[in-house]
């Protein structure tokens, strides 16, 4: 202990020196950059020292306000892309970093996304409603959105080959089942071939509900249904039974315009960023002040703190929108990398739902061996952070739920941590964290009471510190992380189950 007390004031010392010796040569400096070259280098302990549970209750109290800002057009608080709420959440963000002065390059970068609204649908196979019948989101209306009749017919394998679809399937429902290719590609394989409408049945146990993705002109209207109600008709239809059946589905796909906000620091090595992000949007069911209002908030707590120190490796935050609706923003920002610039990215984080009332504290399960070499090094930092903290921890599937996926898919290193979502808390997973078994981890996933009071604070400030600690860390340096391969060496090739909140395939 004495020599370290030794230690430390020397080491801070001639850090101040050689930065100052490095910078006096030089004629013009920016009167901002000096400034942030007078700063103590970052580390953990000193950032995680500035997190509080009082500063994000703040924000938290003015994120909710921002969301009734949508009461006039949707008669509840929501913050979904498109609406009042979600401006203001944009506006919110950029003013805080704004407020900061002159530490961040402040970027927003519009694009354009879909939004997908049901609002009526039956389906009748036979004499029969199937119970767990429900229309895929993003799914177009039945022609006219009026019901549509025609037989049921069997498509062949999975239905992702043309060659799949009989020639009787022009004016029939086709009856697909799930696996091999997305539902977005089952759907528009039966429009091409003609048929009226389409139904996926499950290929495991369990409904079906997924979403249909990027709007195709030959998507056609598209349920789920579970793989219990699907045995029967399959049968039949093998049997050479005549099914005739009708399907009626109510609903808009519309296009909208909408912003992710991008904040990197001035200061740092350019080459070498460390980036992280959360989705600034809700759904349009209800505020999302834990999904993801604390990923958002955390980083912009983290970033508001950040600017008491100087970076080594520059910090690169980003407030997605429409990961709602199937990860649009994060899709849309990696798509416009040059590779040059996706090079210059390290390895990026994500932060959604960090707070959710029945919690636990779940690391995204990355490995080498699948994901880009580096993503398991980011799992075992966080792992070792609850270990050190004596907190317990469970993996979870690294599998495209959130906005990490398109970094993956293109060579980035990635990560995160979560709280949990509509998962089912195990009576062993009570005793590691306490809270109630045979409950969701956050029984307000996705609906109008996930509100200030569905926020566990002592999960929250965990995190948040532990997102301080992962910023700490890489923006001081990158030592023992490995280096960047090409983009295409280092790809996930295999496609995920999911692309957001809902299943794709
Ligand atoms: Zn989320």
């Amino acid at each position: 202990m004495a020599i370290m007390n030794r230690i430390l004031p020397i080491l801070a010392l001639s850090s101040l020196v050689s930065a100052s010796a490095v910078q006096q040569p030089l004629q013009k400096i920016p009167e901002a950059q000096a400034l942030i070259n007078t700063k103590p280098l970052i580390t953990s302990d000193a950032i995680q020292d500035l997190i509080t549970s009082k500063n994000l209750m703040k924000r938290a109290e003015e994120l909710y306000k921002i969301a009734e800002l949508s009461l006039d057009e949707y008669n509840h608080p929501t913050r979904v892309i498109g609406s009042p709420g979600h401006l203001g959440t944009v506006d919110y963000i950029y003013s805080t970093i704004a407020e900061l002065g002159d530490y961040y390059e402040i970027s927003n970068q519009t694009f354009p996304a879909v939004m997908g609204n049901i609002f009526e649908y039956r389906l009748v196979l036979g004499n029969h409603v199937p119970n767990s019948a429900s229309a895929m989101s993003l799914t177009p209306p039945t022609k006219n959105k009026e019901p549509v009749f025609g037989p049921l017919v069997l498509v062949a394998n999975d239905g992702c080959d043309e060659s799949d679809y009989p020639s009787n399937i022009t004016g029939s429902i086709a009856f697909i089942r799930r696996g091999t290719c997305a539902f977005g590609d089952k759907s528009a394989n039966a429009g091409k071939a003609g048929a009226i409408a389409a139904v996926v049945y499950n290929n495991m146990k369990g409904s079906l509900s997924g979403t249909l993705g990027e709007p195709s002109k030959y998507h056609i209207a598209t349920f789920g249904i579970s793989d219990q109600d699907a045995q029967p008709y399959i049968r039949e239809l093998q049997a050479g039974k005549i099914i005739n059946s009708s399907a009626y589905i109510d609903s808009i796909v519309t296009k909208t315009g909408t912003t992710n906000i991008i904040a990197q620091t001035k200061g740092g090595d350019q080459e070498n960023c460390v980036m992280l992000g959360g989705h600034s949007d809700s759904v349009a069911e209800g505020p999302g002040i834990n999904d993801d209002g604390t990923g958002t908030m955390t980083l912009l707590e983290v970033a508001t703190q950040l600017v008491n120190f100087k970076v080594n490796n520059c910090v690169r935050f980003a407030w997605w929108a429409g990961e709602e609706e199937g990860l649009l923003g994060s899709d849309y920002y990696v798509s416009q990398l040059s590779e040059k610039e996706n090079m210059k990215i390290r390895l990026f984080m994500d932060y959604d739902m960090l707070a959710s009332p029945n919690f636990a504290y779940q690391v995204y399960d990355a490995r080498d061996n699948v994901n880009p070499v580096g993503s398991e090094e980011l799992r075992d930092l966080y792992t070792a952070y609850y270990e050190k903290h004596e907190l317990n921890y469970t993996y979870i599937a690294f599998d495209g739920r959130s906005d990490y996926d398109a970094f993956i898919k293109n060579g980035i290193p990635g990560g995160g941590i979560a709280t949990g979502a509509e998962g089912i808390k195990t009576k062993e997973e009570v005793e590691m964290f306490g809270g109630t078994a045979g409950q969701w981890y956050d029984p307000c996933y996705h609906q109008l009471c996930d509100d200030i009071s569905n926020l566990n604070f002592e999960a929250w400030v965990v995190n948040t510190k532990l997102v301080a600690h992962s910023v700490a860390t890489y923006a001081e340096s990158f030592k023992g992380f490995p280096k960047r391969t090409s983009i295409m060496a280092s790809a996930q090739q295999e496609r995920s189950l999911y692309h957001g909140p809902q299943l794709v395939m």
